[in-house]
C-alpha cells in the first residue's frame, strides 16, 4: 500500500482505499496520522452530511473513519463509481467538449481545465464544483495523467491524458503542460 500521507491528495487518497474496503488499513493509518489531517477529513465528510462527537479529535482512526463513512457510504461515496461520460460547455474557455465515447470525458479538450466534482474519478460526489487548473503532465502506470489543482479548495487531483478519442486533448496545449 502507498502512504496516504505522501499524496498530494491524501484526504481523497484515504477514501479511495475505504471505497475499496480496506476500511481496516485506512483506520491504522490514521491513528498514525496527524491532526490537521484528521481535521480535513471530519471537515470534508462533514460537508457531505457526516456528524462528529466533540471529542473527535481523540477517536481511534477506524471510529472515526466509521463516523466518517456513516452518513456517506451509501449516497455520496459509490464504492464503484460508475464513470460518466457527459457532454458539457467549458466554464473556463466556453468551448464544447463532446463525449468521450471510449471513455469517459473528464476535462476540456481545448483548455485541458476540467470541475472539482469527484472523490473517486466519475462518482460526482464532491460537493466544492471549483475550477481545476491543469499543472503539469505526470507519468503514471496508466499512462500520462495531468495534473491539476483545484482553484477553490485546493485539492489537487490527476485525470488521464484523453489523446485517443475522436475529440482528443489538444497537442498544443498538453505541450504546453510539458515545458
Ligand atoms: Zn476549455
Ligand atoms: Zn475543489
Amino acid at each position: 500500500m502507498r502512504d496516504p500521507g505522501k499524496e498530494s491528495d491524501p484526504i481523497g487518497s484515504l477514501l479511495a482505499l475505504v471505497s475499496r474496503g480496506d476500511v481496516k488499513m485506512a483506520g491504522a493509518w490514521l491513528d498514525g496520522a496527524g491532526r490537521s489531517l484528521r481535521g480535513e477529513l471530519v471537515a470534508r465528510a462533514g460537508a457531505l452530511g457526516a456528524t462528529f462527537p466533540e471529542d473527535w479529535a481523540v477517536l481511534e482512526g477506524r471510529r472515526l473513519l466509521k463516523l466518517a463513512l456513516a452518513r456517506t457510504q451509501g449516497a455520496q461515496i459509490r464504492t464503484n463509481p460508475i464513470a460518466r461520460d457527459e457532454s458539457f460547455s467549458c466554464v473556463h474557455c466556453g468551448r464544447d467538449a463532446p463525449k468521450g465515447g471510449r471513455r469517459p470525458r473528464d476535462h476540456c479538450p481545448h483548455c485541458l481545465h476540467s470541475l472539482h466534482v469527484d472523490i473517486v474519478p466519475g462518482d460526482r460526489a464532491a460537493d466544492c464544483a471549483g475550477l481545476l487548473i491543469p499543472l503539469r503532465l505526470v507519468a503514471s502506470p496508466k499512462g500520462a495523467m495531468i495534473q491539476y489543482r483545484c482553484a477553490r479548495c485546493g485539492a489537487e487531483r490527476r485525470n488521464r491524458v484523453l489523446d485517443d478519442l475522436a475529440v482528443p486533448d489538444d497537442p498544443a496545449a498538453l505541450r504546453g503542460l510539458a515545458r
